[in-house]
């Protein structure tokens, strides 16, 4: 006897495409949000939604990530 489950009947063809079929329309779906993007209102450039613009640093009208301190920190790694 086997000691893992195994199924009873062999799994149709229509069953087969069907579940992937279900599987595909969602992955695609999927696929689709995660590549949104939309327009960063302070520089117009393209951005992930929810999340501060690599370009200038802004979110919800005010500076959060501090483009030019970062700058400056990776200007004195090189040099050290
Ligand atoms: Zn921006």
């Amino acid at each position: 006897m086997a000691k893992h489950p195994v199924p009873k009947r062999k799994s149709s063809k229509t069953r087969t495409k069907r579940r992937y079929s279900t599987w595909e329309s969602g992955e695609l779906k999927r696929l689709t949000n995660k590549s949104k993007t939309v327009a960063c209102p302070k520089c117009k450039q393209p951005r992930l939604p929810h999340t501060a613009c690599s370009v200038c640093g802004y979110y919800r009208g005010r500076v959060v990530i501090d483009l030019v301190a970062k700058d400056s920190k990776k200007v004195q790694k090189v040099k050290a």
